[in-house]
């Protein structure tokens, strides 16, 4: 089915990603990123220099000032996961999605002139600090805390599965700044790489997303200046992260639609090729159906995710339309990658090929971002509330 939401801008800003992925997404940077668990930043940098990375970065700060419109971003996702580097995707979307927006929405003007024009270059990449070792789902459980000291706080605890975690510049770290579980007991502290008695911990090995870093990352003692408390205020890091949580979720959802729709041709383009018993893999009654089912699902993917981006660019996608769309659209994107894969026979299972390197990233979309359950608790809770 046709879509609408593009215009020649974004079609002519289609033509710039694909003669960058052209350059740097070759399977040799696709393996380098694999083998070294991480994208390195020259590519971040050119990704930055092509104008395909900062599109969140407000224009006075050197970006491209998308930030409320997510078109230019679905597009960069689109053409990067189609060349089979979800790992890329990935990083772009820590930077674009994740950590710049805590500075756009949230930062005080001397955080934002400080950390942006870099972040904009990726000579800055950020990276965003919730989940814990003891703590994901259940945010207000997170144990890291901030202490008041002259001049600033000390900061003491472990996250972990933290993307970028690794390699990130400036982690935008959510803690404890008061006693309890209230909402105004946590806030947003900036803790910058090479603090005294920051670490970050080893890379974690995932079934998926080999070429992008998560990591552990510990802190003691570490002094944080006053300077660096996101907002300049204590107790409103809960507000701050649902300020963001809808583009988180909505950044997911498409990613996860790329995927689906990028499976299905790679699928479309093998069961061509490929024979068994004389005739093409096209040919079977089943390999036909299965492609009607998924070509419709992707359809109706696509209807939902622009819609919904649609409603974020007007400033009303709620945090109960994003966890919809959240887990709805990665459900299908998984049941999608499950179909195709399969039409692969054992080649679906080789991660040379981009569809099973896309099916393992797949499995954490429907965990991260808040997990799929979480995401139909906030629906239902609105549906039906809670007693
Ligand atoms: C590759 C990867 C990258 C990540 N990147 C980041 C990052 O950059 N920053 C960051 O802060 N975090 C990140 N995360 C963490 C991620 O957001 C959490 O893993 C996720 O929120 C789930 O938390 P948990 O792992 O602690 O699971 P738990 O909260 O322990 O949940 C375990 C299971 O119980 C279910 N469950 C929990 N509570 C309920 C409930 N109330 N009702 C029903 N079911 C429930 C969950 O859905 C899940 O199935 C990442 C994780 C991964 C794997």
């Amino acid at each position: 089915m046709e879509r609408d939401i593009y215009d020649e801008d974004h079609e002519a800003f289609r033509d710039l990603v694909r003669d960058f992925v052209k350059r740097h997404v070759t399977n040799a940077d696709r393996e380098r990123w694999d083998a070294n668990g991480e994208v390195d930043r020259d590519t971040m940098k050119a990704a930055a220099e092509a104008g395909i990375l900062g599109l969140s970065v407000p224009e006075e700060f050197g970006g491209g000032g998308m930030l409320q419109d997510y078109r230019f971003r679905a597009v960069v996702n689109e053409e990067i996961i189609a060349a089979g580097a979800g790992s890329l995707a990935g990083a772009f979307g820590i930077q674009d999605d994740l950590a710049v927006p805590y500075l756009v929405h949230m930062g005080t003007p001397e955080q934002q002139a400080k950390w942006l024009p870099r972040m904009a270059t990726a000579e800055v990449v950020g990276a965003l600090a919730m989940t814990e070792p003891g703590a994901g789902s259940d945010l207000r459980g997170i144990r890291t805390t901030a202490k008041k000291v002259d001049g600033g706080y000390l900061v003491n605890g472990a996250k972990t599965f933290i993307s970028s975690g690794a390699t990130a510049d400036v982690v935008v770290t959510f803690v404890k700044t008061g006693e309890g579980n209230r909402p105004d007991a946590f806030s947003i502290v900036l803790v910058e790489d090479g603090a005294p008695g920051f670490e970050h911990g080893k890379k974690l090995e995932k079934i998926g997303f080999h070429g992008h870093d998560t990591a552990e990352l510990s802190f003691t003692d570490v002094f944080v200046p006053d300077e660096n408390l996101l907002g300049g205020e204590e107790g409103h890091g809960f507000v701050q992260l649902m300020r963001n949580l809808p583009l988180e979720r909505l950044s997911i959802g498409v990613a996860g639609v790329a995927a689906a729709q990028a499976a299905l041709d790679w699928t479309l383009a093998y069961v061509r090729e490929r024979e068994a018993f004389g005739s093409r893999i096209a040919d079977f009654q089943n390999t036909r159906f299965q492609l009607a089912d998924v070509a419709a699902t992707v359809d109706a993917l696509w209807a939902y995710i622009d819609r919904a981006m649609r409603a974020y660019a007007n400033g009303e996608l709620s945090a109960e339309e994003a966890a919809k769309v959240k887990f709805w659209t990665t459900e299908r994107e998984w049941e999608v990658l499950d179909a195709c894969l399969q039409l692969f026979g054992g080649y679906g299972y080789i991660l040379e090929y981009p569809i099973a390197r896309a099916f393992a990233d797949a499995r954490v979309h429907r965990i991260y971002g808040g997990s799929n359950e979480i995401m139909r608790d906030i629906v239902s809770r609105a549906l039906v509330g809670k007693r």
